[in-house]
């Protein structure tokens, strides 16, 4: 927009008229100066309002030649840049004068004359043009010519003519008058200012208009109090007549202020209304659910509970965090579960509510809930579903678990409260173990294929065994050949040479086969391959030394032999080389942190240093020797996000404590095996120093099975120890001895995968801890209830001593975490195993694992299994579960051995409430009192559908309590046929 579309614009803010002379004003005379003496003459007249003034007239109209001056007295200049002179007069028409001369004039001419003082006199400054300046020669618009009977009637003319530039103090003004018959009534000279104006929310100060009637004065404009620039500079410029035109940027009240009165003033938003932004707008009123403090708001505060996001703009109403999800309907199948439910019934004023799902698995409904690994899938996703649906897979079977479906949206972060959620209860049911996915060919001949695959993802369950289907691609599936094998590998014999196979395998658990892999196709060798692959061999063979060539001769057949028929192979040594394979390390041995001269060198060499930044703690989930042992995340670079433990060191450690502390990442980082806990790394270079491992759900073996006390089967129990037990081999293949095995140092994770853990070493040494379980020996400390007599006597600590602590576990496992020994004194213990007393079988341990722990507890600690020995005859058990079928029979003529508190003699109790403690089922004490069981007599009589009737629905407790009846009964009929 242009300069001339604002003149256009802007409506007119008239100027300032400052006053330097005005001729009405006087109350003497004037006494200009006139010259010549008979031309000008001063007199008194009226005003049109009838006041006295002071005028000059001058009327020799008949006398030719007429050259009559007037001159003001000095007017001083003020501010003036531009002079305006306003002139009232009259002025006679000459026609209507008779008998005037040709010389009768009806103009007169105005000059000025600038000084710095009132130097003027007679003659000085001279009655000529020059030295004055001409203004203008001014003639009257109307002159007069009647006369009535009171005199003349005058018209009144007035005429405002401007000079300049001035810049002298002040100045005279001169009249020449040169033959007009006429009469000065009034003279005003001023100057003309801009007024000090509020224009687009800036203030102008009054401003002097320019020296030109054609300046334009800018002037800069500052913002009216709580007013803020939008456009600048801020301008407007004063014309010659004083008036403002042509305004430039703007100012605007800033936010929380609104403009009033015309915009001449920016106030503050009143209570209850607010302003967020800087503009023209008005304060609004606060939005629902919010309110102002003070006045000047720029925004409103969100009543308590109710909260604003940071997208939120600030006129929507404060919103709060949504109520549950509501009719949550579950259907399980399987190992699977989907979950749907409806919105909640309030979504707290906002339309953003999504579901997150928290994943819980709750041990036999007494034990605490933990949260699910990460294993488990969630369908589309497991937070953020903006659906109300979600589908959940690769569940334990068998277990129970607790699904919370929470509400959440834009503000559930804000509050204090946790996310409203519904939740539900559901257990899994048996499932077939789950697909297996990949197949390798480790080796081929002409006649055989050997396979390797690795374990389901989720077995739910011990693999039995796994099937191998196989036929020969050219033919119909339906003439497939079946091969079962206990171990992940097979050798599948007697095929054709150079033969397309196709194969599939599925793995068995005590639920059935899973579903078959899908078809994997390899080919067995030509003869030709099988010839050229010999002769590749047979250089290397026939170039050693002649004096074995009879000897070579002899390998050569042996090789055609094994590589043709495969057959002169056992299935073991077979299966050693492919765990060699498919595990693809070679054995190391461990080396002692100790012996390092500096042990910060071996946590360097073991232990991969993480930074900080990379962990974040959860939560306190234990107290380890050195300090708390937290839950959390670990996010290393390019990797997912992994939940890990971290041990912390506590502050105030001395470097000793440090070093021994370090010392077990430095163990543990020289180990990478599936039943022993994996080091992730080390935090040694911030505060505090951490060592971070895998994170196990189910924490600590004996408390885990103490919670879930009768609640697995069989051989869910003998898969436990297995992975124990090949921890254990793994341990002791590297020359490590434990000397602390223990089912407090196993850890379980949510697949109920068992790991060896607490490689510390500080426990055993002599001042270091407090544990009772520690007892002081010569030497060091040590856990007298698993620890071998040799090691306890002569601190002979061996794999072997190992063992023992091994059969121990083993105890615990199938006691679900009872105190070896209960609570014999050590010393009782030390002197029972020298009597070669050992621990009873625990209730429904079967008779194998029994033996099996006796045979961990032989004195001799050459005569106890290794622990490849313990890994295969427990893998014999799993693949054979009728060897677990039997238990130490309940005769009615028992013999309760020394040690066995299992089945206390119920003779030494006075209630069945303290019978039921004693069993550890204190739980059933109403529902036994509710049926009226309350004395031996009836319960002894108790059938397990009395026990089921009365609620106890568990199996495993079930089994407790009918097994202790039947025990009960047992010891009453003893008594009685004693009595008799
Ligand atoms: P520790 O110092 O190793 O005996 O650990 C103390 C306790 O912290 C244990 O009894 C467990 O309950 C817990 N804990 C230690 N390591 C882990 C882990 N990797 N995962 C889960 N819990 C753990």
């Amino acid at each position: 927009m242009d300069v001339l579309c604002f003149l256009w614009m802007l409506p007119a803010v008239l100027g300032v008229e400052e006053v330097l002379m005005d001729s009405t004003t006087a109350t003497a005379e004037l006494g200009w100066t006139i010259y010549p003496s008979l031309g000008w003459e001063e007199v008194s007249g009226y005003d049109e309002n009838l006041n006295t003034i002071r005028t000059y007239q001058v009327c020799n109209v008949f006398d030719t030649s007429q050259n009559n001056w007037l001159r003001t007295s000095f007017i001083r200049r003020g501010g003036a840049q531009r002079v305006h002179v306003e002139i009232k007069f009259s002025v006679r028409d000459c026609s209507s004068i008779p008998n005037v001369p040709g010389s009768c004039k009806e103009t007169f001419n105005l000059y000025y004359y600038e000084v710095d003082s009132d130097i003027a006199n007679k003659m000085f400054p001279a009655w000529m043009e020059n030295p004055w300046i001409k203004v203008d020669t001014i003639a009257a618009d109307e002159s007069f010519s009647q006369v009535d009977l009171g005199g003349r009637v005058m018209k009144i003319n007035t005429e405002v003519r401007s000079f300049g530039p001035v810049s002298r103090k002040g100045f005279y003004l001169a009249f020449q008058d040169y033959g007009a018959c006429m009469s000065l009534i009034a003279v005003r000279t001023f100057y003309r200012k801009c007024p000090r104006v509020i224009k687009n929310g800036a203030v102008f100060p009054e401003t002097l208009t320019g020296a030109e009637s054609t300046s334009l004065v800018a002037a800069r404009g500052t913002c009216i109090r709580n007013g803020e620039e939008v456009d600048v500079p801020i301008k407007l410029y004063c014309n010659g007549d004083g008036e403002w035109m042509v305004p430039i940027g703007r100012c605007v009240c800033k936010a929380g202020y609104e403009a009033l009165e015309n915009g001449t003033v920016c106030k503050a938003c009143p209570s209850g209304f607010f302003k967020a932004a800087q503009g023209e707008h008005l304060c609004q009123k606060c939005p629902i659910n919010s309110r102002t403090i003070n006045e000047g708001a720029t925004s409103c505060i969100c009543h308590n509970g109710y909260y604003r996001t940071d997208s939120d703009p600030p006129q929507m109403p404060c919103t709060t965090i949504p109520t549950s999800p509501q009719n949550v309907i579950s259907i399980v199948n399987e190992t699977s579960l989907m979950l749907e439910w409806s919105a909640p019934r309030e979504n707290g004023g906002r339309d953003d509510v999504v579901y997150n799902i928290i994943c819980k698995s709750c041990g036999g409904g007494r034990g605490a809930c933990t949260r699910c690994g990460d294993n488990v899938q969630f369908v589309p996703r497991q937070l953020g579903l903006t659906d109300t649906r979600v589908h959940i897979s690769d569940l334990l079977a068998h277990t129970q678990y607790t699904f919370e479906i929470q509400a959440v949206n834009g503000v559930s972060d804000q509050s204090v409260y946790s996310p409203r959620f519904s939740s539900v209860n559901i257990t899994t049911n048996q499932a077939a173990p789950s697909v297996v996915s990949i197949i390798h060919q480790v080796s081929r001949t002409v006649d055989s294929i050997t396979l390797s695959w690795s374990q389901p993802d989720q077995p739910n369950g011990v693999i039995l065994d796994y099937e191998v289907q196989f036929y020969e691609k050219s033919l119909a599936e339906f003439n497939s050949s079946t091969l079962r094998s206990q171990t992940n590998t097979a050798v599948i014999r007697g095929l054709k040479a150079g033969t397309i196979y196709v194969f599939q395998v599925r793995a068995r658990t005590v639920a059935g086969f899973g579903r078959c892999s899908g078809k994997m196709y390899f080919q067995t060798m030509t003869e030709e391959e099988f010839n050229s692959s010999l002769q590749e061999k047979l250089p290397l063979i026939i170039g050693s030394s002649a004096a074995g060539v009879v000897f070579l001769i002899a390998v050569v057949v042996f090789i055609i032999v094994c590589n043709r028929r495969g057959s002169d192979r056992t299935d073991s040594e077979y299966t050693d080389k492919l765990q060699h394979y498919t595990s693809g390390h070679r054995m190391k041995i461990y080396i002692d942190p100790f012996t390092y001269e500096d042990p910060n060198e071996a946590v360097r060499e073991f232990a991969k240093e993480i930074d900080m930044s990379c962990v974040k703690i959860e939560q306190v989930i234990g107290a380890g020797e050195f300090g708390e042992v937290c839950s959390g995340n670990l996010k290393l670079p390019g990797k997912r996000e992994i939940l890990v433990a971290i041990k912390t060191l506590k502050s105030g450690y001395t470097e000793k404590q440090r070093r021994d502390f370090l010392s077990e990442a430095s163990i543990m980082g020289q180990f990478d095996h599936p039943n022993i806990i994996h080091l992730e790394g080390v935090v040694t270079k911030s505060c505090p120093v951490m060592i971070i491992t895998e994170f196990m759900e189910n924490g600590s073996l004996d408390s885990f099975l103490r919670q879930n006390d009768g609640q697995f089967t069989v051989i869910q129990l003998v898969g436990m120890m297995r992975g124990i037990a090949a921890g254990m081999k793994y341990l002791c293949d590297m020359n490590y001895v434990h000397r602390d095995l223990a089912a407090r140092n196993i850890l379980v994770n949510s697949n109920l995968v068992c790991k060896v853990s607490d490689f510390g070493l500080s426990r055993f040494l002599e001042d270091d801890t407090s544990d009772p379980t520690y007892t002081s020996a010569l030497g060091g400390k040590i856990p007298i209830r698993w620890t071998a007599p040799e090691a306890i006597q002569y601190r002979k600590f061996t794999s072997s001593s190992d063992v023992w602590s091994y059969g121990i576990v083993m105890w615990e496992v199938m006691s679900y975490g009872e105190r070896p020994y209960w609570d014999m004194s050590n010393q009782d213990v030390i002197n029972a195993i020298e009597q070669d007393y050992r621990l009873p079988p625990p209730m429904d341990c079967p008779n194998a694992l029994h033996q099996l722990m006796l045979d961990c507890w032989q004195k001799d600690r050459n005569n106890r299994p290794k622990f490849s020995q313990i890994v295969n005859t427990l893998d014999k058990m799993i693949r054979n579960p009728s060897s677990l079928k039997a238990t130490t029979p309940l005769s009615s003529g028992v013999h309760l051995p020394l040690l066995d508190r299992t089945a206390p003699d119920f003779s030494s109790f006075s209630t069945v409430d303290e019978w039921l403690e004693a069993i550890k089922m204190g739980q059933y004490k109403e529902n036994f009192a509710n049926s009226d069981y309350t004395s031996f007599d009836s319960v002894s009589q108790m059938t397990m559908d009395d026990i089921l009737r009365i609620g106890v629905t568990l199996a495993g407790h079930q089994k407790k309590i009918f097994n202790s009846v039947q025990m009960m009964r047992a010891q009453m009929n003893q008594i009685q046929s004693v009595e008799v």
